[in-house]
């Protein structure tokens, strides 16, 4: 894998259409981060907080970092005071962890909602109903230390890809149906993180604001 050329290729495919790359580095060493950053990749996403109070220590500070897994409220502590975006919010219960957390920090933090697209059961995210009743909920009203930027969302693991494109465009829709209609002032709805390594070309089409690449750029990962 050669990653500078990776990301400079990312880099052309992009170029005018307002999406943005956020480059996944999960389970890869910080060297192969130093790389993507020298091309001028300054978005990463980091699926484990473990790995996020790590590498940051090791590499540049401009580094604007991502979580894009499934959060635990009791880890929000360890990224509250530098987290850019937090992908994968999917409970008010966290909301109200992260609203806590960035208080003490004096920061507002920004977040997305991850939303349920696909069909396999087990993937978190809220349904299109909760993320209507979340913003009618007067607690959540009330966080004033969180913005909700967006909703993230993963489309089914499936080859078919009329599957996947129709979940895309049901969340484009969707997101669109908010920034009518949503009008408070910790939601602004301008991100739409959806899109991976094996069907970003399908969600840049349909609308995708940020897309979450790794084995595209870093190469395969290896589980121990
Ligand atoms: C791992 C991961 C990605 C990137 O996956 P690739 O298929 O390697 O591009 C994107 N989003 C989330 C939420 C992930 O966990």
């Amino acid at each position: 894998m050669n990653v500078k050329e990776n990301i400079a290729e990312f880099k052309r495919l992009l170029e005018g259409t307002g999406c943005k790359l956020v480059a996944v580095s999960k389970t890869k060493p910080v060297g192969l981060i130093r790389e993507a950053y020298e091309a001028g990749q300054l978005d990463f996403g980091e699926n484990k907080v473990q790995e996020l109070r790590e590498k940051p220590q090791q590499l540049p500070g401009d580094i604007r970092w991502h979580m894009i897994g499934h959060l635990q409220t009791n880890k929000v502590k360890y990224i509250a005071p530098f987290i850019h975006l937090v992908h994968s919010v999917d409970s008010l219960k966290l909301l109200k962890e992260i609203d806590k957390h960035a208080a003490k920090h004096n920061r507002v933090i920004p977040c997305l909602l991850q939303i349920h697209i696909a069909q396999e059961e087990h993937k978190f995210g809220f349904h299109e109903h909760e993320a209507e009743a979340l913003f009618e909920n007067e607690e959540f009203k009330k966080l004033s230390h969180i913005k909700i930027l967006g909703l993230m969302g993963m489309a089914t693991y499936t080859d078919d890809l009329e599957q996947i494109r129709k979940e895309f465009r049901g969340l484009r829709a969707f997101f669109d149906k908010l920034k009518g209609a949503v009008n408070l002032p910790n939601v602004e709805m301008k991100e739409l993180s959806m899109g991976m390594s094996d069907d970003y070309r399908i969600a840049i089409e349909e609308g995708s604001t940020m897309i979450r690449v790794g084995s595209k750029i870093f190469g395969p990962r290896i589980y121990h």
